[in-house]
């Protein structure tokens, strides 16, 4: 089933199951900044397979992040053992873990955007992310994907002249609209095993990471578990799991963003996250 946070066209955002070219309607999001219709549904216990509302035409609807504004996003760095290669680091012993902030959530399709002035090294980051679906507190690696939701892409937008300059990633991380999401939310039941999925990122067209679920250091499993002993996962969550090897920063000669270029985000049994870039002066 894939789950989708959309705005239809008399302005109402909805969450919905996408059924081919149609819409289905499961709940409306509430008024005001801090709503999040994903993570009211789940917290009320939403029939997921209802058919009780009329279905829309997806065409004339624009997908948005399938969360807005969860109790949070964690991410996990150097979880690749090919992109720890590339950065010529240990592969870690544990998981590395760090936040992005939700101002730094965007949908698909809306532009990734900063002043050139902020930084000049902004990287893609193609990764697979986690929803979790139920609340999750000291959970073991053996029951931890049945709290997981479904998964979407994440680009881990990461400008890194901040990143580094600062000694922890937060900044860097989560500038505004540096954590797209998207286009959907594909549920577990259709991935049964997360770690043999294609992961690939495109810039205008060509392709700069190409790899598999499977080079990851901390499998799904282990990351929910890990991360349980510690916090509590929340409904709507979201955890993005890290990225493999190619990015721009690692590449010889170096590649990052820049005004209209277009980056593409691709997992299998997913669908492709597709961002412009927009570089203010
Ligand atoms: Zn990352």
């Amino acid at each position: 089933m894939r789950l989708a946070r959309i705005a239809t066209p008399e302005g109402r955002v909805v969450l919905a199951r996408i059924e081919d070219d149609k819409a289905v309607p499961l709940a409306t999001e509430a008024e005001g900044p801090t709503a999040d219709v994903l993570r009211e549904a789940l917290a009320g216990g939403v029939d997921l397979t209802s058919t009780a509302a009329a279905p829309l035409v997806l065409d004339d609807c624009t997908l948005l992040s399938p969360v807005r504004n969860p109790s949070k996003v964690l991410a996990i760095g150097l979880n690749y053992a090919d992109h720890a290669r590339e950065s010529g680091l240990e592969p870690p012993k544990a998981p590395v873990t760090f936040v992005k902030t939700n101002n730094s959530i965007a949908g698909p399709g809306e532009p990734i955007r900063w002043r050139g002035t902020d930084s000049a090294e902004v990287d893609y980051e193609a990764e697979l992310a986690v929803v979790i679906g139920t609340r999750a507190t000291n959970v073991s690696v053996d029951d931890a994907l049945g709290h997981v939701l479904g998964y979407t892409c994440c680009n881990d937008v990461s400008a890194r002249d901040a990143q580094f300059a600062d000694g922890q990633w937060i900044r860097g991380k989560s500038f505004d609209t540096f954590c797209p999401l998207g286009p959907w939310i594909v549920t577990a039941d259709e991935i049964p095993d997360p770690q043999a999925l294609d992961i690939r990122c495109r810039v205008n067209g060509e392709t700069l990471q190409d790899s598999t679920t499977a080079e990851m250091i901390f499998g799904v499993a282990e990351i929910i578990s890990y991360l349980s002993q510690y916090l509590t996962l929340e409904p709507g969550d979201v955890i993005a799991t890290g990225t493999p090897v190619g990015v721009g920063f690692a590449r010889d000669p170096q590649v990052f963003l820049g005004d209209g270029d277009v980056v593409e985000i691709e997992v299998e049994g997913i669908g492709v996250l597709t961002n412009p870039v927009e570089v203010a002066s």
